[in-house]
């Protein structure tokens, strides 16, 4: 799947189970408008994480020198493109990473600002920067990124400072969903990396009872390739709909946190109270 498509999905899905999931289903209201404005922002770059194991990927200069930097490490680490980062213990390890950086505060002292969540704010300047290159907001400027992101974590951090005890689930979530959106086109992910389950000879030349190759790969991804190549016109198609969906529930957020607060059945599927 496409970058832009990535960071829309993990919007989408954060859209989804913070604000349409808890009405739908009567689970608990514990994200504010804010949250789910925000969160949409992070988990659209949250959703481009797993992709940063790759040194010449849009993403690696989305926040330049520090994104590279980033890279660099991830792509070391996880073994390179498409292996770690696309695994389910990928996922758990980003996840780790933001449940940790949730300790790293500091107390100011200062009455009004009181404790500054640095690790989290950190974490959100370079998601933020991501899901803007990912959405072609930023080009290839250096000054850009850095300015736009910097001040909306600054915006969040100061005022709405406890919005950050969500971070990890948004990271684990942009991760999930980057995952499931290319386990649906051809290449497929190694869910299991490191362990790899190669699939066997008859699965693969046709001799067999069925052909597992579009779905079992030989070097062990899986695949449910139902929107073909990445970047496939189908690809295009599926996105018109979560991307829209996305940006009507960013937009209600918006308009719920303004103070305005339609009635209606778009209130049920956005989520105002
Ligand atoms: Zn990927």
């Amino acid at each position: 799947m496409m970058g832009g498509h990535h960071a829309a999905t993990g919007a989408a899905a954060w859209v989804a189970v913070t604000s349409t999931a808890p009405f739908a289903f009567g689970w608990y209201e514990g994200v504010s408008d804010t949250g789910v404005l925000a969160g949409a922002l992070v988990c659209a770059g949250a959703a481009l994480l797993p992709d940063a194991d790759h040194h010449s990927g849009t993403i690696a200069n989305a926040l330049s020198p520090v994104s590279n930097w980033v890279v660099k490490v991830v792509e070391t680490v996880s073994g390179g493109h498409r292996k770690g980062t696309h695994s389910i213990l990928g996922v758990v390890v980003f996840t780790a990473i933001a449940w940790l950086l949730s300790f790293v505060r500091v107390d100011t002292g200062i009455e009004g600002i009181g404790t500054v969540q640095v690790g989290p704010g950190i974490l959100c300047v370079l998601l933020v920067a991501f899901a803007l290159k990912a959405l072609k907001i930023t080009r290839d400027t250096k000054i850009l990124p850095w300015t736009t992101s910097v001040v909306l974590a600054a915006l969040i951090a100061v005022f709405a400072p406890e919005e950050w005890f969500w971070m990890p689930f948004c990271v684990a979530l942009g991760c999930v969903v980057h995952n499931l959106g290319d386990f649906i086109t051809t290449n497929g992910v190694p869910w299991f990396w490191p362990l790899k389950f190669r699939s066997p000879r008859w699965a693969r030349d046709g001799k067999g009872i069925i052909e597992l190759t579009s779905f079992w790969k030989r070097n062990g991804s899986l695949a449910m390739p139902i929107l073909g190549n990445a970047g496939s016109v189908r690809e295009w198609i599926f996105l018109i709909p979560v991307s829209l969906y996305a940006v009507v529930g960013i937009v209600w957020a918006l308009l719920s946190q303004m103070g305005y607060y339609p009635q209606g059945f778009w209130n049920q599927v956005f989520g105002i109270a």
